[in-house]
């Protein structure tokens, strides 16, 4: 069996439209379902499924994650898990995203990080919401009916409203300034995984960027950064980003794989991850390692949140008992 497809580069997007006689913007709801095929709901049961274009060509898919046994907002929508991706391949704008069902306020929200969002094109899947947005139209693109995020959430409140005009976004470049001081890190690959996720991570509200790298039991590393949001609520935890990250390399394994994992945040964070991210990590693979904290001084950066000096914590996964 194929293993399912996280990231479809724009040639093989292009190839696989003239197969079917479409659009590359036609196909992108014919590959909902299979974005749903790769969700985790063991909670709900419900399927979501996420396929976007970026500004690149390629397609990116997304799906929900649901983790039992913890508290439901440490859960993964697909929307989220689709923005994760294109994050974790570089891709700095997405143009036109389908999902199986109407996105919910926090994934409406959690949008609102995006350059240019209000014009993100939408199209929903599901047979009633397609009746939805054929009444509501107001674009319409190479046949499909899609709809622009300003549609799904008017008068919005997002990064215009707390930060400067020229300020970074979401999914554009950016480098935190963070780095070790202490000689604790530099033989250790995954702590500079989670170094490298911190320095990426997006946290213009706090200005406490973090990021987490997990190894499996294969030795292959995965990282997610950090990502707010202007509401704060529908922020992604860097952990919740590393696991779309090994969901989405890896395709179909289980989270008990994960063998190690490290959280590098600034030592005199306002927010602190250090706690959910233990709690989830441990809910899910029991047996993952982890260590205690170092500390560190920052060397500056160029640019990212502050581009000030900034402190750090790197967070290392104590193992447990058996
Ligand atoms: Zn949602």
């Amino acid at each position: 069996m194929d293993r399912p497809r996280f990231v479809i580069d724009a040639v093989e997007a292009e190839q696989m439209a003239k197969q079917s006689g479409k659009t590359v913007l036609q196909l992108l709801p014919s590959l909902v379902k299979s974005a749903q095929s790769v969700a985790r709901p063991p909670i709900s049961k419900y399927h979501v499924g996420a396929v976007g274009i970026g500004s690149s060509g390629r397609i990116f898919f997304g799906a929900n994650l649901e983790f039992p046994g913890l508290p439901l907002n440490h859960s993964v929508h697909a929307e989220q898990f689709l923005i994760t991706n294109l994050s974790l391949n570089a891709e700095p704008r997405l143009k036109y995203i389908a999902v199986s069902a109407a996105p919910c306020g926090h994934c409406r929200q959690f949008f609102q990080e995006l350059r240019g969002a209000p014009d993100v094109k939408m199209l929903i899947t599901s047979s009633d919401d397609e009746k939805e947005n054929k009444i509501s139209n107001t674009c319409n693109d190479k046949d499909q009916e899609f709809t622009p995020l300003s549609h799904f959430l008017p008068h919005r409140f997002g990064p215009d409203d707390l930060l400067g005009k020229d300020a970074p976004l979401l999914l554009e470049p950016r480098r935190n300034g963070l780095s070790f001081t202490s000689d604790g890190g530099e033989n250790d690959e995954l702590k500079h995984a989670a170094l490298d996720a911190a320095n990426m991570s997006y946290a213009p509200y706090s200005g406490c960027p973090s990021g987490v790298a997990l190894i499996d039991v294969e030795g292959k590393i995965y990282k997610g950064s950090y990502m707010e949001s202007a509401a704060y609520n529908p922020s992604l935890p860097p952990v919740q980003a590393a696991i779309v990250a090994y969901v989405a390399s890896g395709g179909g394994g289980g989270y008990e794989r994960i063998v190690r994992a490290v959280l590098v945040e600034k030592s005199d964070a306002v927010i602190k991850q250090e706690h959910t991210a233990r709690l989830l990590l441990q809910c899910i693979s029991p047996k993952c390692e982890v260590k205690e904290a170092d500390e560190g001084e920052g060397s500056g950066g160029d640019g990212g949140d502050d581009g000030k000096d900034e402190r750090k914590r790197e967070r290392k996964t104590k193992k447990e008992e058996q």
